[in-house]
Formats: C-alpha cells, structure tokens, sequence
C-alpha cells in the first residue's frame, strides 16, 4: 500500500486518479495486517486497488467524473467495495473515466483524460474507455488491480489498449447495486489486472447474489481460480466470419491467427462459426444504450444530487432542471439523452427502441445456436486497432468513435462473458488484445481459455 501511494503521486500525470484517499488505504492496509497476523487472511486481504469513480463509495467523492454529481458523497458503500473490502482490499482512491461511463477514449471526463502509460513517438495515447483511469493506474503499477465496467466494452478495449487483462462477467453475475447507472440492461462490473490469475481471485471476491439487485442471479460462485488449469484438450473454439470486417488492419488479423494457433497447440480444436446478425449489433446497442441512459439520467434534476445552477429571479422548476442539466452534463451525454429520448418517444418507439430490441434477440440467439452446436468459447480481436492518439478521433462524427466498440457490444447484448487478454504487440510496439467469449455462468472456464493465450 505505502508503495502504490508513493507511484500515484509519481504518477499524477497520467491523470488515473481523479481522487485519492491515502487515510481510509492506509486503515484498510492495518486492519489486514491484524487479519493476516490473526491467521485470517482472506483472497483480497491487503491487496491495493483503485475504484472507478462509477461506484458509490461512503463519504467519498463518486462523481462518475460528471459536473453534475459534484460535490457528491454518498451515504453508502457499493454492493462490489463493500463485498472487496470485506475480502481485505484496501482503496488506494477513485480512478478516471467517461463522464457516466459513455465514451472510448476518457475523453469526455469532467476531469480530463486519462493518459495511456504506453508510448510511442512522442504521441500521447489514449489508454482508452470509459475504464480508461482503471486502465492507465493498473498498467501503469499505480495499484495492483482496479475495478472497472462494462457496457459496450468499457472493461475490454482499454485493457487491450493498455496491455492488462479485463473480464465482462455475465449478466447478473455481479450487483450493479450502488453503481451508477447507465443502461442498466447492458451495465456488469469486472476486475481490470495485471494477469487472468488476478482476475479469477478478484472476480471471485466481487461476485454474488445480492438482494438489493433483483438482476443479480441467486446462483453460487464457482471457484474461478481452481478452473485454471491450463487444460483446454478437445474445447472447440469458433471463429465467427462475420468479425473478419472489411478493411481488418493485417496486424489485427495476424494477431487473430496467432491467438487460435495457440489454442490448437493446447489441444484445443479450431472452428468455422456464423453469428449472422453481428452486423446490427452496433446500431442497436446505439439505440438501446441511450434509451435506457435518457431514463436513468432523469434523475439528476439539481434536486436530490450534486449540482444545481444558480438561477435568476422568476426562473421556476422549469428552468432549474434545464439550467442545471445544461451546465451538469458534457456534449456526449447531451447527445445520449437526446438521442435516448427521440427513440422513446410515442412515435419513433416502435421504429427503433422496439426493433433494436428484437434485432438484440436475435444476436442472442445467433450465440445461443453456436454453444447449443458444441462450441466452448469464442475468440476474436478485442478492438479494432492499437490504443490511438488523444483528439485523434473526430469530434465532430461521434460514430467513429462508436465504431471501436464493434467487436465488444454483441457480448453485452447478449448478457454474456467476455474477456480481454493481451496477446501482442503491434509494429509501433503498442498491446493488442484478443477476446474470448463464453457460455453464460461459465467464467471459470472461460479465463482458463485466456489463460492459454496470457
Ligand atoms: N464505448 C461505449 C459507449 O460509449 C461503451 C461504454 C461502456 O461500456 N461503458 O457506450
């Protein structure tokens, strides 16, 4: 612990921690020396981690790097902090991120980005997003591992773009009680380490049913850690065509092959898959991530949290909700609401909102068809591309920057895991990334396949 609070301050350029919070790390850090003293040391105990400003934590700034929520401290401690601290983890602060987590570079932060600890001819990165905070402090050994979440990909690009390893558990398999909400139908949290070992124990410490999530699955938590053996003999591993897209860069694609060469020399087989709708992934996410967003951000009204804009005599409630909104939220989250709330409204919901739902079943079922054939687990690359230059990508068309999520969304559509591993690098010497999905609830073996490719 006293060594990860000596690299933050060294490392405050990096713009990873947006708050730190040296006396409740260094508390922690005491009390599980008594507990490993005592003989009672659990899986986390000790273990310095750095929280992603996305989860509530009791008396301490949770801004979901948002204007809106400043000045905000929660009465409250998440359902995941406090299921880690329980395990023994010491918080070390709050890490950067999106602004309410809707972005793929940390560009939008209310703080300012993140900085990618990668680098590369003088050009400065982005680590990635929206866990780009939690991305750049464990890559950067600021803190040995960071919680992180997963919407559309917000744990598995910046992990690749950073070169640590990041899992999207399965729906459910984690409580979003006391995260922030941003389309909850799609939100998981997830571990962000340094290797798949990590992430099994930490994974394992973050997950369960919790009564105050009524999505989160009353199911027991297997032990991810005994599931990596390294054994994969006989797993058959699709490749889905429909990911090979137009224009692929040839280092992603080898990449790709070198990934599945992997698996085979393990013993595992390789297969040909087809999951037809991946094509509609994007632009339904797109409509049924900001539907949901529009709803959950009604809330931040400049009544029950954070910021309210000073008004002029005779503004009534009116103006008070649109004076602070305007202030509160940045031009990307504008952008979400409106857009969420145009595919809501009486004469556009059937039009899109209700298409983009049926489109989402089908991408469901295209993966449910794969498993049912036999298939283990599903490999493909984790992003498009290497970690690209901040203000890099064009503002004024938010699609390119939709367009990194290609390969991540379809597993949040379809409620299941995901998993990025760093597998290489690229000829700027930059980390690449390879995804492997799984079968629902099966996150233990899902990380022994990554496990093969760490
Ligand atoms: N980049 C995606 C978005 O902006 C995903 C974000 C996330 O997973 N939180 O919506």
């Amino acid at each position: 612990t006293m060594s990860c609070l000596t690299a933050i301050d060294a490392g405050d350029a990096l713009g990873a921690f947006v708050h730190k919070t040296p006396e409740i790390a260094l508390e922690q850090a005491r009390a599980a020396d008594a507990r490993i003293k005592a003989g009672d040391a659990p899986a986390m105990c000790g273990i310095p981690l750095g929280i992603k400003d996305l989860f509530c934590t009791k008396g301490v700034p949770s801004q979901a790097a948002s204007n809106i929520l400043r000045g905000f401290r929660p009465e409250y401690e998440s359902t995941v902090t406090t299921k880690l601290f329980d395990a023994g983890a010491v918080m070390l602060g709050k890490l950067n991120m999106d602004e309410f987590a809707m972005g793929s570079s940390n560009e939008t932060s209310c703080y300012g980005n993140a900085v990618n600890p990668w680098k590369v001819d003088g050009r400065t990165l982005t680590p990635g997003g929206s866990s780009g905070g939690s991305a750049a402090a464990v890559a950067a050994d600021l803190c040995l591992a960071a919680t992180g979440t997963d919407t559309g990909g917000s744990i598995r690009q910046p992990a690749a773009f950073t070169g640590i390893v990041g899992i999207k558990p399965t729906y459910g398999r984690v409580s979003r009680w006391g995260i922030v909400a941003f389309a909850s139908s799609l939100d998981q949290a997830g571990p962000m380490t340094k290797s798949v070992r990590d992430a099994a124990i930490f994974l394992q410490a973050m997950s369960g049913h919790d009564p105050k999530d009524s999505t989160s699955a009353d199911l027991p938590v297997p032990d991810f850690e005994a599931a990596l053996t390294g054994d994969i003999r006989g797993k058959k591993i699709g490749l889905p065509r429909e990911y090979r897209m137009d224009g692929m860069p040839a280092e992603i694609e080898k990449l790709w092959s070198d990934g599945a060469a992997m698996l085979k020399d393990a013993g595992a087989e390789i297969v040909d898959i087809s999951l037809p709708h991946t094509k509609y992934a994007l632009p339904a996410y797109y409509v049924i991530a900001p539907a949901e967003a529009s709803s959950n951000l009604a809330r931040y009204d400049g009544v029950r949290y954070g910021h309210r804009a000073t008004l002029s005599a005779g503004d009534g409630i009116t103006e008070m909700y649109e004076k602070t909104r305007a202030e509160g939220f940045g031009k990307e989250v504008q952008r979400r609401v409106m857009i969420g709330t145009y595919v809501l409204s009486a004469g556009f919901y059937d039009a899109y909102y209700n298409r983009a739902r049926k489109v989402r079943a089908l991408i469901k079922r295209d993966f449910e068809q794969v498993f049912a054939a036999g298939v283990d687990a599903i490999l493909t690359p984790a992003t498009p591309s290497a970690a690209f230059g901040l203000g890099e990508m064009s503002s004024a068309d938010p699609i390119e920057m939709y367009l990194n999520d290609v390969f991540t969304v379809t597993v949040n559509l379809a409620g299941l895991p995901g998993v990025a591993v760093p597998v290489g690098l690229d000829k700027q010497g930059l980390p690449l990334g390879l995804q492997l999905i799984g079968r629902p609830w099966e996150e233990g073996a899902l990380l022994n396949h990554a496990y093969v490719l760490e």
